[in-house]
C-alpha cells in the first residue's frame, strides 16, 4: 500500500487530492496549519477513514513524519491574491522554507516529490500561450511578487534536489483551477461572481474586463497530478484548460447561469494583473496522455451547486 503525504491537505485543491488518493487504495497524511481555520470542514468527511490521518502542522517548520512515506504532494500554500496579499510573509514562507522542509523528507524517506507551481511563474506573460519554456515576465518587488517568487524560489529548489541528490521530483504548473471546495470568501473571480450573483449583488470586475483567463475544474486538474505524478518528468509540466475567457464575459456567463439580476460594477484593477493567461498543454498531451475533458459550461453547473449549499440557497 503506497503512503502520500499531502501538505495544505485541507486546502481546496489539497482536500481533492486527500479524497482521490484515499479512493486509489492510499494512505493518506493530511498536514496543514489551517491558516485559514473553516478549511478543516473540506476534510470532515475523511476524519475516521482508517486510511486517513491528520496532522495540523506548520511546513515551514522542521519536519517528522513516522514510518515510510512513497510520495509527497506539497500543496500548502496561500493561493488567492488576495489571500497572499493578507499574509505575504507566510506565503513567501511556506514556498521557501517549507517547499525545503518537504524536499528534505522526501530525500529521507526516498519518496516521490511533486510540487503544486503556478502559473503565476509566467507573471504578466508576454508569450501567449504559455509553453514550459517561457521564462515569464516577474517584479519581484510588486504585491503581487511575494508569491510569483515563492513559488518561483521552490521550482528552483526542487530542481536542485533533483540534480543534486537524484530526487524523483516533478512540478506542476498549475493555471486557474475552480470547483466545489473553493473558499466562497477567497476573493478570486469565481467565488466572487457565484457568491455575488447568488445574493443579487452588483458583480465586481477590475479593470473593464478585457483581461483573460482560462478556467480547469477541479477533477481534471485533479486526473493530470496523478498521471504527473507517476511519470518520469521532472522539468515543468503546464496542467490547465486552454479555453480562453475574458473577465467580463466569465462574469456574465455566471450571471446567466444563475439566472441572476445582478448588474456588472467595473472597480479598480489590482497592481500588476496579468493580462492575459492560457496554458500550452502540449507537453501533457504528448508526455502524459493528459488533457482536461469537463468544459466550462459542466464544470460551473457542478461547481454552482456546491455555492448554493454552502449560501444556503
Ligand atoms: N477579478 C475580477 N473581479 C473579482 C475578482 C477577480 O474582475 O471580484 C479579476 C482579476 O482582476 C483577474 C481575474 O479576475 O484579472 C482572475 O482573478 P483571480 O483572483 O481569480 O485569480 P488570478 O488569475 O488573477 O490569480
Amino acid at each position: 500500500m503506497e503512503r502520500t503525504l499531502i501538505t495544505g491537505g485541507a486546502g481546496f485543491l489539497g482536500s481533492h487530492l486527500c479524497e482521490f488518493f484515499i479512493a486509489q487504495g492510499h494512505e493518506v497524511i493530511s498536514m496543514d496549519n489551517l491558516i485559514k481555520k473553516e478549511n478543516i470542514e473540506n476534510i470532515a468527511h475523511l476524519m475516521g477513514h482508517e486510511r486517513f490521518k491528520y496532522i495540523k502542522y506548520d511546513v515551514t517548520e522542521y519536519l517528522h513524519v513516522e514510518g515510510k512515506l512513497d510520495n509527497i504532494l506539497h500543496f500548502a500554500s496561500l493561493a488567492s491574491p488576495k489571500d497572499y496579499l493578507d499574509y505575504p510573509i507566510q506565503t513567501l514562507k511556506v514556498g521557501s522554507l517549507g517547499t525545503h522542509k518537504t524536499l528534505g523528507l522526501a530525500k529521507e524517506k526516498k519518496a516521490r516529490f511533486l510540487l503544486a507551481s503556478t502559473s503565476e511563474v509566467y507573471g504578466d506573460p508576454m508569450v501567449h500561450p504559455q509553453p514550459e519554456s517561457y521564462p515569464g515576465n516577474v517584479d519581484p518587488v510588486v504585491p503581487r511578487g511575494v508569491y510569483d517568487e515563492a513559488k518561483r524560489f521552490a521550482e528552483a529548489i526542487t530542481m536542485a534536489y533533483h540534480r543534486t541528490h537524484g530526487l524523483q521530483t516533478r512540478i506542476a504548473r498549475i493555471f486557474n483551477t475552480y470547483g466545489p471546495r473553493m473558499r466562497l470568501d477567497d476573493g478570486r473571480a469565481l467565488p466572487n461572481f457565484m457568491v455575488q450573483a447568488l445574493k443579487g449583488e452588483d458583480i465586481t470586475v477590475y479593470g473593464n474586463g478585457t483581461q483573460t483567463r482560462s478556467f480547469c475544474y477541479v477533477d481534471d486538474l485533479i486526473e493530470g497530478i496523478k498521471k504527473l505524478l507517476y511519470s518520469n518528468e521532472a522539468e515543468p509540466v503546464n496542467l490547465g484548460n486552454p479555453e480562453e475567457i475574458t473577465i467580463l464575459d466569465f462574469a456574465k456567463e455566471i450571471v446567466h447561469l444563475t439566472g441572476s439580476k445582478s448588474r456588472i460594477n467595473f472597480c479598480p484593477l489590482p497592481q500588476n494583473d496579468p493580462k492575459v493567461r492560457q496554458p500550452d498543454i502540449n507537453k501533457a498531451k504528448t508526455i502524459l496522455g493528459w488533457e482536461p475533458k469537463i468544459n466550462r459550461q459542466e464544470g460551473l453547473r457542478r461547481t454552482l451547486q456546491y455555492f448554493k449549499k454552502k449560501l444556503e440557497v
